[in-house]
């Protein structure tokens, strides 16, 4: 099984999909992160990703559809995967159908995690004075002014796939304001059939 996991940042695709991975077994394929693990590695494509990141704009397509390309042909892959944080435009989702089509597979669903700006803002300042109150370094655009620019990136940029998912009856919105296991309830529920 295939599953897009989007909305806006903050809105709690990481968590989910790492609870969907242990659940479930499908791998979590998040390009915030592995382009995060290339900035951490000092690789070029890592170095010039950091400058976009921290500016809260999008890597282009063709970077993250190539890394996304390299990931689906690892193993684990196989049998399905749930994609965080990708695709974030059309372009990168009708690449997606086509690198899934070429492979024999398709998504299944394509889960929207719906929220409300005020409590994405609440909920990145809290993540910040947490990580900072553990001794652990919070991401670098986690400032209000790149939040604020990844929200208005996510409207213009993404919100786009809701009518693209959509049309190809694909599509289910979950409330993404509730509990983490009662989001998770919900995501299960999409999974299997019951909503
Ligand atoms: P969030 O959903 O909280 O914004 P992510 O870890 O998914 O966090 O993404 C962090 C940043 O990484 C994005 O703001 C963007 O710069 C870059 N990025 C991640 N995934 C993509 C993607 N699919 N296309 C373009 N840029 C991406």
């Amino acid at each position: 099984m295939n599953l897009v996991l989007f909305g806006p940042p903050g809105a709690g695709k990481g968590t989910q999909a790492k609870l969907l991975t242990e659940a479930r077994g499908l791998p979590q394929l998040s390009t915030g992160d592995m382009l995060r693990a290339a900035i951490a590695a000092g690789t070029e494509l890592g170095l010039n990703a950091k400058a976009i990141m921290d500016r809260g704009n999008l890597v282009s397509d063709d970077i993250v559809i190539g890394i996304i390309a390299a990931r689906l042909d690892r193993p684990d892959a196989a049998n399905g995967a749930v994609f965080d944080g990708f695709p974030r435009t059309i372009a990168q989702a009708e690449a997606l159908d086509r690198l899934l089509e070429s492979r024999g597979q398709k998504i299944d669903r394509a889960i929207e995690l719906k929220v409300n700006d005020e409590a994405l803002i609440r909920r990145s300042e809290s993540r910040v004075k947490e990580m900072l109150a553990t001794g652990q370094t919070p991401r670098t655009d986690d400032t209000p002014e790149t939040l604020r620019n990844r929200l208005g990136v996510y409207y213009k940029n993404t919100a786009p796939l809701i009518a693209y998912y959509r049309n190809q009856g694909k599509l289910k919105t979950v409330d993404g304001m509730a509990a983490i296991p009662e989001v998770a309830r919900s995501i299960a529920a999409v999974i299997e059939g019951r909503a």
